[in-house]
């Protein structure tokens, strides 16, 4: 079954179209600067066909107008006719404490996501654009959301709750949402299967350190707990966002520095991580070349990122009374050999010890445990389009 999945963000829209049985991707591509007169497609399909063009992409509709006509153009086209696409997957960010799983997408649901938009107000409305415009292109077509935070609905209580006045969690839905799900979700199935494994049997971390970093606890497959929260300001340092700090930093900005909201904002989401504790860059690689060159700060900030993992670690093996595998995936995650040694050394006293050699691999699936280790330590390629198809043909293959 060919499944078309749609990311629409605030001026963007990704798509795919993957083949579920075969897990293939058949071709997929890119609008940028959607609502600008110069907007940007990009379109492949394997092995190398890659297109960019420019072009004037008004809106959503049109975008995904122009979606639908290049997979089905003669020349460079992958299917014979829109009937080939036999369902849409949308990610959704935003599913509140509304979706604990995907849904199939109707105008109920569709109310549902609005109501949430105040809880993602930059995320849910394009998701939302997206969703309504492939709707019309596609009226006849089953269309399913897959949302960021539906895999975290299982983690309990005393785990999302903040130690705040309580009626903040009971009036104002202030809580920890937990995102990345997609994420976590597939690269902890991956993992278990790797390891001809049971879930049911398994306590995964899973450690998704890209741009955006966050790191779940996985037991018997289902999320509970993540360092992610209410929002994504928290728990680790990522490429420019600050995570975990003390809120009197925050009280010191404003009372002491007289800075206004949307200035700390600034400061704690688009200077600080890598870019603001190295002076160098957001992105890793940059940050981990001047280290190799001798800059103390470059490492010094790759030591508190490192550190910072390493705490999430110790606390979920707690959490969940011992860990069996630790999967690192995202751009950092799947390519940073420095990140993974420093991230797991001193710690064979929970089973964690790293083979050197298999550690060198960079974007692919493998075991680099050492064979002594107790815990099996993967990397493990995220492929969250793949999750969100997978979710809407297990919805779609149902319907009647
Ligand atoms: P993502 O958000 O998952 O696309 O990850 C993006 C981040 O991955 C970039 O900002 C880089 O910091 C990091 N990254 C990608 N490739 C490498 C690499 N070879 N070594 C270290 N970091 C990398």
């Amino acid at each position: 079954m060919k499944i078309l999945v749609i990311n629409s963000g605030s001026s963007s829209i990704k798509f795919q179209l993957v083949n579920v049985e075969n897990e293939k991707l058949i071709a997929k591509g890119l609008i940028e600067r959607v609502g600008f007169k110069d907007s940007i497609f990009t379109y492949q399909f394997p092995p190398n066909l890659k297109i960019k063009k420019g072009c004037s992409i008004d809106d959503y509709k049109s975008g995904i107008h122009l979606i639908i006509e290049t997979l089905v153009n003669v020349k460079d086209g992958v299917i014979k006719n829109m009937n080939e696409i036999k369902a849409v997957g949308h990610r959704v960010v935003h599913g509140g404490e509304d979706f604990a799983s995907s849904v199939l997408i109707t105008d109920e649901v569709i109310k549902v996501v609005e109501k949430n938009i105040e809880l993602a107000p930059l995320h849910n409305p394009p998701n939302l654009l997206g969703i309504k415009a492939a709707k019309e292109e596609l009226p006849d077509v089953p269309m399913v959301g897959v949302f960021d935070t539906s895999f975290h609905q299982t983690i309990p209580e005393k785990a999302f709750i903040y130690p705040i006045p309580y009626e903040y969690y009971k009036n104002k839905r202030i809580r920890r949402f937990g995102f990345h799900g997609t994420s976590h979700q597939y690269v902890s199935i991956k993992a278990a299967e790797f390891l001809k494994r049971s879930l049911e049997e398994l306590k995964i971390i899973t450690l998704h350190l890209g741009n955006g970093c966050s790191i779940s606890a996985v037991n018997k497959g289902k999320s509970v707990d993540t360092s992610l929260g209410y929002g994504t300001m928290c728990g680790m340092p990522m490429g420019t966002r600050a995570g975990d700090i003390d809120p009197n930093i925050i009280l010191y900005m404003m009372e002491k520095e007289k800075l206004k909201t949307n200035e700390i904002k600034q400061i704690i989401y688009k200077k600080s991580g890598m870019l603001g504790l190295s002076g160098i860059s957001s992105d890793m690689r940059e940050v981990e070349d001047e280290a190799l060159k001798g800059n103390e700060r470059a490492n010094l900030s790759i030591d508190i990122f490192s550190y910072y993992a390493k705490k999430f670690i110790g606390a979920y093996a707690a959490v969940m009374g011992g860990v069996d595998i630790i999967v690192f995936t995202a751009g950092i995650g799947e390519n940073s050999p420095i990140v993974r040694k420093k991230i797991c050394e001193n710690m064979e006293f929970l089973g964690i010890k790293i083979d050197e050699n298999k550690n060198v691999v960079k974007g692919e699936l493998k075991n680099i445990s050492s064979i002594d280790a107790k815990v099996s330590v993967l990397v493990v390629p995220t492929n969250e389009e793949l999750m969100i198809a997978k979710e809407t043909y297990k919805i779609v293959s149902v319907i009647k």
